[in-house]
């Protein structure tokens, strides 16, 4: 084979769009009960806007990102995620000054280059919303609620919301300073990741992968421990709103985030039925980012979901199997001479609005029909001399085999009132 797609990237091809598109309806849905309006940012940034936001020390950054350089010189990225995108826009268009909260969702493909494995790839899709604007910590709990809502309505209940606090610039500092002094004492003994981390971003290391380093650190103290007295309000009040808004969640320490942005606010949903890559949604407050970013000082919140573990949970169910996208009508020509008034025929169905199928290949009468069978066609009808000469055809039902005798303009409005 000469060209394969490039690792870590992968087609959707004809048989599983269906599913996408209904995955993506529902999200859609969910999203616009919570009065969220979508928001579509090109596919590719400046490479400092990522750099910023994200920050230099992260995975993302330090290793992870598609950048390139154009024929003008400039660097360029494709995204990695798509908050960062959002804020420049919000920030760009002052979305703000048309809506205190501006709620927007988004649908869209990221790109890191890490490496592949099930549930993680380098082109993937993330759905996601931000409401910018507000700092209370019940718009924290509505995208806690919103998030877990999208997966209730595909019908999972099997999965984790587990919220932290991470904190702000008041209390993180001098939590880390702590934090590192506690971890020092174990430093030669941690892996060569969390080596690494304990000068760039001790709090990484409490969410290590490494067995030994969850040892290591299990009476490590804890942000949540630690908050100044806003930060500390704001986690308990978080958590009323969850109550209210009958939301079940575990408090977790450790859950600290990859990304440099988030103040107070941390969570993850993760499922067991995923393996390894089990988190679906990663979410949290970021209020510092958008001044960051150049904009006025702004409070937001925010979540991100992998649409592929989406997906990969609803695979598995037997419910998700989706209907094929099939035509209503297969017009099949008895002969060679028919095949103008099948053309025209098809046109005319489809300027009503059926959709409709014919022979293109110019087969046999009977390869005809069984091409209609494949295509599970709806509706059959034969054009052939006779036809055109009594202005009639014989539809077929093609479930249950029963024939209707129409003329020509009585067809369209049998098959408009089946839609
Ligand atoms: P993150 O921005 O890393 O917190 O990612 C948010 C969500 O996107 C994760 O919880 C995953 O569901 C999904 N995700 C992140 N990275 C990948 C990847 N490489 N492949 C597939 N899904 C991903």
């Amino acid at each position: 084979m000469k060209f394969k797609s490039i690792k870590g990237t992968k087609d959707i091809l004809p048989d599983e769009t269906r599913l996408w598109q209904l995955v993506e309806q529902n999200i859609r849905e969910t999203m616009e009960l919570f009065n969220y309006k979508e928001i579509r940012t090109p596919v590719f940034e400046e490479t400092s806007l990522f750099a910023r936001s994200i920050g230099e020390l992260t995975d993302i950054v330090g290793k992870e990102m598609y950048s390139f350089t154009d024929r003008s010189g400039d660097s360029l990225t494709l995204k990695p995620e798509m908050t960062a995108s959002v804020i420049r826009a919000y920030i760009q268009h002052n979305l703000g000054e048309k809506l205190p909260l501006t709620k927007v969702y988004y649908i869209s493909p990221a790109f890191r280059q890490e490496r592949p494995q099930a549930g993680r790839l380098r082109q993937f899709h993330q759905f996601g919303a931000e409401a910018i604007g507000g700092s209370n910590p019940e718009i924290d709990a509505e995208i806690i609620a919103l998030s877990a809502a999208i997966y209730k309505k595909f019908g999972i209940q099997e999965f984790q919301v587990k919220i932290n606090s991470v904190g702000c610039p008041v209390c993180r500092n001098e939590y880390k300073e702590k934090l590192k002094e506690h971890l020092t004492k174990v430093s030669d003994k941690l892996s060569i990741e969390s080596q690494k981390r304990l000068e760039t971003n001790p709090m990484r290391i409490l969410d290590s992968k490494d067995e030994n380093d969850t040892i290591l650190t299990h009476d490590a103290p804890l942000m949540m421990h630690n908050l100044c007295d806003e930060c500390k309000n704001h986690f308990e009040k978080l958590q009323e709103a969850l109550n209210i808004l009958g939301i079940q969640y575990v408090v977790d320490g450790r859950i600290v985030r990859g990304l440099d942005y988030y103040t107070k606010t941390a969570y993850e949903i993760t499922s067991d039925e995923l393996g390894s890559q089990n988190a679906l949604v990663g979410g949290g407050r970021y209020d510092l980012l958008v001044k960051e970013l150049g904009g006025k000082s702004t409070p937001a919140v925010g979540f991100a979901a992998g649409m592929e573990r989406l997906l990969m949970v609803l695979e598995k169910r037997e419910n998700m199997k989706t209907d094929t996208q099939h035509p209503k009508l297969f017009i099949a020509s008895a002969d060679e001479l028919s095949y103008k008034k099948v053309l025209s025929e098809a046109a005319r169905m489809r300027d009503a609005g059926i959709a409709c199928e014919i022979d293109w290949l110019r087969r046999s009468l009977k390869a005809q029909m069984r091409e209609a069978d494949r295509q599970q066609a709806d509706f059959v009808v034969v054009i052939g001399e006779e036809e055109i000469k009594t202005n009639t055809v014989v539809l077929k039902e093609m479930k249950s085999g029963n024939q209707n005798k129409l003329s020509f303009v009585e067809l369209v409005n049998f098959l408009t009132a089946k839609k």
